[in-house]
C-alpha cells in the first residue's frame, strides 16, 4: 500500500479546511482564556487583535470538545469509536 505524497496545495488546502472546522467548533462555546462570548473569535491576551495562527486558544477548543461529547452523550447512545489509550 503506496499512498501517493499529497502536494503542497492539496495540504494547505487540508490544513485550512481542519483549521476552520476547529475555530467554528471552538466558537460554541465562550473562551475561558480570553473571555470573549460564543460566536466571538479569540483575542490574543496583549490586545493586538483577534488570533490568527491558532484556531482559537487551546482551553476554548478542549471546553468545546468536551461539549461536543457531552451532547452525545446526552442524546444517546455513543457510537463505537476506537480510542487511543490516553497516554
Ligand atoms: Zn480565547
Amino acid at each position: 500500500m503506496s499512498r501517493r505524497r499529497p502536494t503542497r496545495a492539496e495540504l494547505a488546502a487540508h490544513y485550512a479546511r481542519e483549521w476552520l472546522a476547529e475555530r467554528d467548533a471552538a466558537q460554541t462555546v465562550p473562551c475561558p482564556t480570553c473571555g470573549v462570548d460564543v460566536d466571538e473569535t479569540c483575542q490574543h491576551l496583549d490586545g493586538s487583535g483577534p488570533l490568527d495562527r491558532q484556531p482559537a486558544h487551546y482551553r476554548r477548543i478542549r471546553a468545546a470538545a468536551d461539549l461536543a461529547a457531552t451532547r452525545r452523550t446526552a442524546t444517546g447512545p455513543r457510537p463505537p469509536e476506537p480510542r487511543s489509550s490516553p497516554t
